[in-house]
């Protein structure tokens, strides 16, 4: 057994630095290189993408892989058992699909997102739309391989993000959101005091929002020794091991707080997957597979933590003394500006209270386009008639509307719902984390440090060790809950 864990090991180990030069490469790709590098990237990632695949689906390793799951050797602990389990799985759903297909699906993936960025730039969704009829017909098609007898249709790309969960699950979630949320909100968002003049015509630079989203890595703990903070159209956080775990903001001159809740949303992703126990750096247990439970502890650390008063109260003083032009106003009209309920149009930059309303209208879209045959060039008309049912707003162009967002750029159907379901996690890991930490106390004081202690303690560590579900009940001591959810919303914005 020894010779065969050896041999396994060392397999890992060339697939893990040929999947980093990927990574590289395209984390590269995603921020800083040049247009007219796309081909040439793409021909790379391709070639590193073939290599990849055969070192992993190759008969050798899947027959190492079956070795050490069938044996009870004592050399295998209970990681190694773990690791291998999945690899298995991952063995099955890979091969279910025909091998020039997944490769050619994923070389139109490295062009894809730079169609979309170049649509939303002229927020022309034509430029898009063959692009994004492709990566339809061509998830549709995957459908057909990946079905299970117990899981079928959308079902599989859910599952997928956050296992275990399907439409059954989520429409019981959603129907709860409409039914007490959405009556709650529509009474309630014209009763607040609105300060955006304060803020909206001043000019924030670049400079001074950098320095600032440095000083929040500091106070948080996300350690740039082992990360990066880069800029996109579209932040995003990209880890590939506990020292290797980057993430991109974006700048807006006039919308600081874009730069501060985005960097801060990231940096929650970020943290933890920085605090992964690094054992399983380079195996597929540091994968991110749980995508509501990440989504959890960014969303944790953008509002319950970022929007609240206790946060502020240890770190306005660096904020205007950062930008010269907020020295006049009060903390108190800051957090009224950054805490304002509003029917709007871009999801990333919503309040917490109207935020799940965007991901049910997505969350809609992506269960139209899969039990039905929808067009990709119908879509636009669907997500402007769903906004106005349910925020009431009017969508007048591309950009603010079907075009906001970069994941189905990148094939990612069954994403968005996990947003909503993060959120309502993070606010039952804070009242968990509340029985045992003074959490506002410990924010006031700058003691971060002890809060992201627990959640290593309790959600971090275990990686893709462990599922959301095992997770929740661990660290909370009961299961997932959404009345958590709403109670905390309608506390906070009654
Ligand atoms: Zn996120």
């Amino acid at each position: 057994m020894q010779e065969i864990i050896k041999k396994y090991y060392q397999i890992r180990e060339e697939i893990f630095s040929l999947t980093y030069a990927g990574w590289v490469l395209n984390f590269d790709h995603e921020t800083n290189a040049p247009e007219g590098s796309l081909d040439t990237y793409s021909k790379a990632y391709e070639s590193i993408y073939r290599l990849v695949y055969e070192k992993s689906y190759s008969p050798e390793r899947l027959d190492l892989l079956k070795k050490i799951f069938q044996s009870d050797d004592s050399l295998i602990d209970e990681d190694l058992r773990c690791e291998v389990s999945k690899c298995l799985e991952d063995y099955e759903q890979t091969l279910a699909i025909p091998k020039e297909e997944l490769i050619a699906y994923n070389v139109l993936l490295t062009k894809s997102e730079s169609i979309w960025a170049q649509a939303r730039q002229k927020s022309d969704f034509s430029i898009f739309e063959g692009c994004l009829q492709t990566i339809i017909d061509t998830k549709r098609k995957f459908l057909n391989y990946l079905a299970k007898p117990n899981l079928s249709g959308y079902d599989i790309y859910l599952d997928a993000y956050e296992k275990g969960l399907t439409t059954k699950d989520y429409d019981h979630f959603f129907d709860l959101i409409k039914k007490e949320l959405v009556p709650f909100i529509l009474k309630k968002v014209h009763n607040f005091k609105n300060v955006d003049h304060l803020f909206t015509k001043k000019t924030y630079p670049v400079a001074q929002q950098a320095q600032f989203s440095n000083y929040l890595a500091k106070v948080l703990g996300y350690d740039l020794t082992r990360g990066e903070i880069r800029q996109s159209v579209h932040p995003f956080t990209s880890g590939i091991t506990s020292k290797d775990t980057r993430i991109t903001t974006r700048f807006l001159p006039h919308n600081f707080e874009s730069n501060i809740f985005s960097t801060m949303h990231e940096m929650g992703h970020a943290i933890f997957e920085q605090q992964i126990n690094p054992a399983f750096d380079g195996t597929i247990l540091h994968s991110v597979t749980n995508m509501a439970l990440h989504e959890s502890q960014s969303r944790f650390l953008e509002n319950i933590i970022g929007r609240g008063q206790s946060f502020w109260i240890a770190h306005y003083p660096q904020l205007i003394k950062v930008f010269k032009n907020l020295k006049s106003i009060s903390m108190e009209d800051f957090l009224t500006y950054i805490n304002t309920p509003k029917l709007s149009k871009i999801r990333i930059e919503a309040d917490e209270f109207t935020y799940p309303l965007h991901v049910l209208v997505r969350y809609e879209i992506e269960k139209v386009i899969f039990s039905t045959d929808i067009k990709a060039s119908q879509l636009p008309k669907l997500w402007n008639d769903l906004y106005l049912k349910y925020l009431g707003v009017e969508i007048t162009n591309d950009q603010e509307g079907i075009l906001q967002d970069i994941h189905w750029a990148g094939g990612s159907f069954g994403y968005f719902p996990t947003y909503a379901l993060g959120s309502a996690f993070a606010s039952q890991f804070y009242q968990a984390l509340a029985r045992e930490i003074d959490v506002e106390k410990a924010l006031k004081e700058n003691n971060y440090s002890i809060i992201s202690k627990w959640l290593k303690e309790h959600i971090h560590q275990f990686g893709a060790s462990k599922n959301s579900k095992e997770i929740i009940l661990g660290a909370c001591g009961e299961n997932f809950n959404p009345q958590y959810y709403l109670d905390y919303l309608k506390g906070k914005f009654h």
